[in-house]
């Protein structure tokens, strides 16, 4: 019953802060950035896992077309199909997730890095 319950003391209480981070590009030359070393999204949506899991898919199809296929020129397209992926995402932390969250707002810092 609730009533029996008895509170315990409360030993630690914190905030994590909110954080999006988004690598642009995700390639440079014949690195491929996979994961949350190309982009940190908030916990709140559960989805870190899943873009890590999608970025990994995609560059795996490419490689198997490159290796297979020849088709060298599908290289380029893996950093764009992953960041049309990740900017929805981090979209939707921002627009769909601010209810739940009462934190203050967090915006994605884009990183770039000089292209190659
Ligand atoms: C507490 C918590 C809860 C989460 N809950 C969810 C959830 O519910 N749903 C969800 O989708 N996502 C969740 N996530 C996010 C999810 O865990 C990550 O987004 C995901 O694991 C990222 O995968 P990754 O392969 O990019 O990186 P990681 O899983 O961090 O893998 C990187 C690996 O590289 C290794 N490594 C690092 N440096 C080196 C080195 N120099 N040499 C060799 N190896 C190295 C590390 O040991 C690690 O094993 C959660 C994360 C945390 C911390």
């Amino acid at each position: 019953m609730p009533e029996d319950l008895v509170n315990g003391t409360s030993i630690e209480k914190s905030i994590a802060l909110l954080r999006s981070l988004v690598v642009e590009p995700r390639q440079y030359g014949h690195l491929f950035l996979v994961g949350v070393v190309a982009h940190i999204v908030p916990p709140t949506g559960a989805k870190g896992l899943n873009l890590a899991a999608s970025d990994v898919s995609t560059l795996y199809c490419i490689l198997l077309k490159v290796y297979r296929e020849g088709r060298r020129e599908l290289l380029e397209r893996y950093s764009p199909m992953c960041l049309r992926r990740i900017w929805k995402a981090e979209r939707f932390f921002l627009v769909d997730d601010q209810p739940a969250a009462p934190l203050p707002r967090h915006r994605p810092v884009r990183s770039a890095y000089p292209a190659q």
